[in-house]
């Protein structure tokens, strides 16, 4: 079987009446991208940058950054690479941010919260990719985003970065911004934050634990954390809608893109992009091969 599917390696995915699918990996190091390749994946349509900031006893330099955004730019070789900024806080703890111990920690002080409140942690994760867009092809995707406001938060933090580095003659390429859309109120406000933004990624892990209220974390939960309710699943509907009304291109970077059981119905909504473990890469390729889309 996997010989089969390793035929399809260097195949399109496309589908039978010929709407190609953007088919990427997700990865949380470097050392990822060895499967990302060997699986065939276009591109990676969601960096987890986190471990950058985990695996320290400190936080990590520009200098640092740099190098292993423009190391996975590289072996990309051109292919798109989308880094997620800094999203811990929650189930992803730093002891040297001195976070403090909270009663709900995922409706806490977390992700792009903790960026647009500690800006010089933020402009120095942005200065660094923005040094390694010059070497591939890099997009900025945003963690846990609620509203239009913090975007043009981020975006006024991304020109005074830019104008820096311009000023100090650093070269950098224009780089595609896009948003997780994680949270119910992103779906809500999806049509208005699709004129902010290039593009969206669905994160379907934490919108169903925002939508169901129930923690992603809570084992005792497990059975009824349910990513196929009718509530998650309309709501992908509704932003792939908004999304596409203002030229914004839709993915989805949580598990629930690797569902075969459920990819027929994310192409028949109209999902331009799947980013999934690089196990899964071919798989998918083999579903999506075999569906003619006007027939669903
Ligand atoms: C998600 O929430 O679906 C997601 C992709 O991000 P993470 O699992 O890292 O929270
Ligand atoms: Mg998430």
């Amino acid at each position: 079987n996997r010989k089969l599917l390793m035929q399809l390696k260097g195949k399109e995915t496309i589908t039978l009446d010929g709407k190609k699918i953007h088919l990427y990996a997700n990865i949380g190091s470097v050392s990822d991208v060895k499967a990302v390749l060997a699986n065939d994946a276009a591109g990676i349509g969601l960096f987890r940058s986190e471990f950058l900031y985990l695996e320290k006893n400190t936080y990590p330099t520009e200098e640092e950054q740099f190098q292993v955004y423009r190391t996975v730019a590289e072996m990309m070789a051109g292919k798109k690479v989308i880094i997620r900024t800094l999203d811990i806080g929650a189930d992803k703890q730093v002891d040297y941010f001195n976070l403090e111990k909270e009663e709900n920690p995922a409706m806490g002080y977390r992700a792009i919260r903790i960026c647009l409140d500690r800006t010089d942690i933020f402009k120095t994760q942005l200065r660094a990719l923005y040094r390694a867009s010059a070497y591939g092809n890099i997009s900025i995707m945003y963690p846990m985003i609620i509203s239009v406001d913090e975007v043009r938060q981020i975006k006024k933090i991304v020109e005074e970065v830019k104008a820096e580095l311009m000023e100090q003659g650093i070269k950098f390429n224009e780089v595609e911004q896009g948003i997780m859309i994680e949270t119910p109120a992103a779906v809500m406000e999806s049509e208005a934050l699709a004129g902010e933004v290039d593009f969206f990624s669905i994160g379907t892990n934490d919108l169903t634990q925002y939508t169901l209220a129930i923690d992603r974390q809570n084992p005792k939960l497990d059975n009824i954390y349910d990513s196929h309710h009718p509530a998650v699943l309309k709501m992908i509907q509704m932003v792939v809608e908004n999304g596409h009304k203002e030229g914004c291109w839709v993915g989805i970077c949580g598990e629930l893109g690797a569902d075969i059981s459920l990819t027929r119905t994310f192409l028949k909504m109209g999902v331009d992009e799947l980013s999934v473990s690089p196990s899964f890469v071919l798989a998918l390729r083999k579903e999506i091969r075999e569906v003619n889309i006007s027939e669903l």
